[in-house]
């Protein structure tokens, strides 16, 4: 690293980015490219001289930003989001910058000590229970996702046997068992539906054990969810708690994208009932300002993390860690090595405070329901499921109830929506029925992209509905 070269390039790159997000919104949201389109634009081996910055950058302008879908954009209504934001970028410079690799203590104490306060200090804006904290036998750490996530706790708990969850659980959780070696067999995926606005029903996680358990084999692992992937479903923690503790099973709360919003007082209730999980998991990267990627786990047992995942060789040795005096992180996790990405949780907290990342939230959720108000008004749409934060799952409807017809034409409008470039959503299904996704997240999505974006939606439809 040559610092002057850095001072040029750097302030040169920040101009690049900061200039792109000031035309964000003239792309189009979804890249229109088609598959293998970089080959032809791209020479076939690596150059044998150095180049320019400024041929790098009139390539990413002309080669490489048409294949880029901009999940910043805000017409990015797709997925969950994915948060960008000064201080979470000036965070990620600064760890990339001091280029740490912080796997014990003693090889940055800073970076291990930062990551200890920071999950402390949103353990407690999330009200999570004592145990979690690190002043007990519990913690939290952080990881790249919310996959590894649920792979280090269910590894953790792994020595007993039986998987469960519901049908609507995101497929990290299917990734762990194979990662894990559950035996397929052995992971109950269990029937949510709209009975239950697609909630796990605890009668059938009740029934599902009882049967295992005649059957000689051992119940070890919930997978519960605060905000599903498809519907943003919440499952009933308190009764799906009482059932794993009653059975001595490892209880994980996914909230990856909810948990987010459940710093707000008024959310908080949608993670009643975490005080009888083992872990919780959250990914500030999805929708806390922090720069991906920065998926919080916490658990209340750091032991079991630290007896699956130790390892003591010879060149790690070192007096902090053999005197016990210190967290080593590398023992909570996969990897060895970990970047410093405390710093830019640590900056979003700073810079923005606690207040203004509700205010976030709550803005978010406003305008779902801005949303949600728009499709309930108009004959043409209904609302799939009650929204709860800022998902909004609809459809388009048709007179004759013919289900294939419905789900065709949703699939047509999704796609008529998409490739206008004008915003970006997706589609899913829940008990047959195919519907669309309308997800508000992206930092600079503001009421009227909302209102345009249905716009959009509304004239698709009644093109498709008059053909
Ligand atoms: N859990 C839920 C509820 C999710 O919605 C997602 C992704 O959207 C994940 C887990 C996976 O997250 P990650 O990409 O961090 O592994």
């Amino acid at each position: 690293m040559h610092s002057e070269q850095l001072r040029e390039y750097g302030h040169r790159m920040v101009d690049f980015v900061a200039d792109y997000y000031k035309t964000i919104e003239s792309f189009p949201v979804l890249s229109q490219v088609q598959p293998g389109y970089l080959h032809n634009l791209l020479p076939d081996s690596a150059p044998d001289h150095p180049e320019t910055l400024e041929q790098v950058l009139d390539d990413v302008k002309v080669k490489i930003l048409p294949g880029v879908t901009h999940w910043q954009s805000p017409s990015f209504f797709a997925f969950y989001p994915s948060n960008s934001s000064v201080a979470g970028f000036l965070g990620d410079i600064l760890s990339t910058g001091l280029g740490i690799v912080g796997f014990s203590w003693i090889t940055s104490p800073a970076a291990t000590e930062l990551e200890i306060i920071v999950l402390d200090w949103l353990a407690k804006l999330l009200n999570l229970p004592e145990q979690f904290l690190s002043k007990g036998n519990g913690g939290g750490v952080i990881q790249g996702s919310a996959s590894e996530s649920v792979h280090v706790v269910m590894t953790a708990a792994r020595d007993k046997l039986v998987v469960y969850s519901s049908d609507q659980t995101h497929s990290s959780l299917q990734k762990a068992c194979q990662i894990a070696g559950i035996h397929p067999e052995n992971c109950r995926v269990l029937k949510a539906d709209s009975s239950t606005n697609y909630a796990l029903h605890p009668e059938l996680l009740q029934e599902a054990i009882d049967r295992d358990l005649e059957d000689g084999l051992i119940p070890f692992f919930l997978g519960a969810n605060v905000g599903t992937t498809s519907s943003s479903a919440v499952d009933p923690l308190v009764s799906l708690g009482k059932i794993a503790k009653s059975n001595e099973m490892w209880f994980h709360v996914d909230a990856a994208y909810a948990g987010s919003a459940c710093i707000c007082p008024e959310y908080r209730q949608y993670i009643d009932g975490v005080e009888t999980a083992d872990s919780f998991n959250m990914n500030a990267h999805k929708w806390l300002l922090t720069n991906f990627d920065c998926s919080l786990l916490w658990v209340k047992d750091r032991s079991a993390l630290t007896e699956a995942f130790s390892t003591n060789p010879e060149y790690l040795k070192n007096k902090a860690s053999q005197a016990n005096l210190v967290v080593d992180y590398k023992d909570w996790q996969i990897a060895l090595s970990r970047r410093f990405r405390s710093l830019k949780l640590w900056m979003v907290l700073r810079l923005y405070g606690a207040e203004t990342l509700k205010n976030y939230i709550r803005n978010h959720i406003k305008l779902a329901k801005i949303f949600e108000q728009l499709v309930s008004e108009d004959p043409n749409f209904e609302v799939i499921t009650p929204r709860i934060f800022s998902l909004v799952c609809f459809r388009m409807i048709l007179t004759d109830d013919d289900e294939k017809k419905c789900n065709d034409r949703n699939r047509e409008l999704l796609e008529a929506v998409n490739s206008s470039g004008k915003l970006f959503i997706i589609h899913t299904a829940l008990s047959g029925k195919i519907f669309l996704r309308f997800s508000i997240g992206a930092p600079l999505t503001e009421e009227k992209h909302v209102k345009e974006a249905w716009k959009v939606i509304q004239e698709k439809a009644s093109y498709l509905l008059r053909k």
